[in-house]
């Protein structure tokens, strides 16, 4: 199933994409499956980042040859670090290059959706909180990371998170394809079974030291490739399962 936040007649509302129909589902978030029966056409929505976060949780380095290509070693345990809500953009939405920096990077990244608060819970229980997955982008300010010696300026930026177009709901994460495209060339390619930290692993990490609330969003790292953008040009991270989400810097 896939699960889309859209704006019909000016609007935002969270429903279920089914082929080019979009049922309008009931209150805010996916909580009520209880479908409203109001019915739109797929071509006539404006689709928005499909979750709304309290907060979204980044992992550092959780594929072997991303590690391998920054010469760096595989963390013992994840890295974490956090993104403002407000750098969340939708699909086809802009990209804003910062004038502080000289060099903004993509990562393409495999997007974990929580469903309901969750806290200190067990690998085994992690995949019961979580709603689905969906691409992301984890834009970076790549000279300001080396320059800050920390991540908040270099990954905070306005606009530098990319996510969506949807929620996909049944899905094995285990060994998807993902790659990411810049003006149509493939720059990224790696499976998500090149992970460092499993799926179940992370959800439950990061439980254990911060509250995951309903739509709250985990992102879980890039494979190897990373590379500078431009204004102009159309950035694409594709997920073998979800689909493909397409912006353009500015
Ligand atoms: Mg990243």
């Amino acid at each position: 199933m896939r699960l889309v936040r859209f704006v019909a007649q000016n609007r935002p509302a969270y429903g279920i994409l089914d082929n080019d129909e979009v049922v309008e589902l009931d209150g805010e978030g996916y909580a009520s499956m209880s479908s409203r029966r109001v019915v739109h056409r797929a071509a006539e929505v404006r689709l928005l980042a499909p979750c709304v976060p309290t907060k979204i949780v980044a992992v550092g380095l959780n594929y072997r040859d991303h590690a391998n290509e920054l010469g760096m070693d595989v963390p013992e345990s994840p890295v974490l670090f956090l993104k403002p809500p407000t750098t969340v953009i939708g699909p086809g939405d802009d990209i804003r290059y910062p004038a502080m920096s000289r060099q903004v990077d993509y990562e393409g990244e495999l997007g974990i959706v929580i469903r309901d608060r969750v806290s200190r819970v067990a690998p085994g229980e992690a995949r019961k909180h979580i709603l689905g997955y969906t691409c992301a982008n984890d834009v970076t300010a790549r000279d300001l990371q080396k320059q800050d010696g920390q991540w908040t300026r270099a990954k905070g930026f306005d606009t530098f998170c990319p996510v969506g177009p949807w929620i996909e709901t049944n899905l094995d994460p285990g060994d998807l394809a993902i790659e990411t495209y810049l003006n149509g060339e493939r720059r990224q390619s790696s499976r998500t079974s090149q992970f460092v930290f499993t799926i179940d692993r992370l959800v439950s990490f990061i439980s254990q030291v911060m509250t995951l609330e309903p739509g709250d969003l985990i992102i879980t790292g890039t494979p190897s490739g990373i590379g500078p953008m431009r204004p102009g040009d159309n950035v694409e991270v594709r997920i073998e399962g979800i689909g493909s989400l397409v912006n353009k810097v500015k």
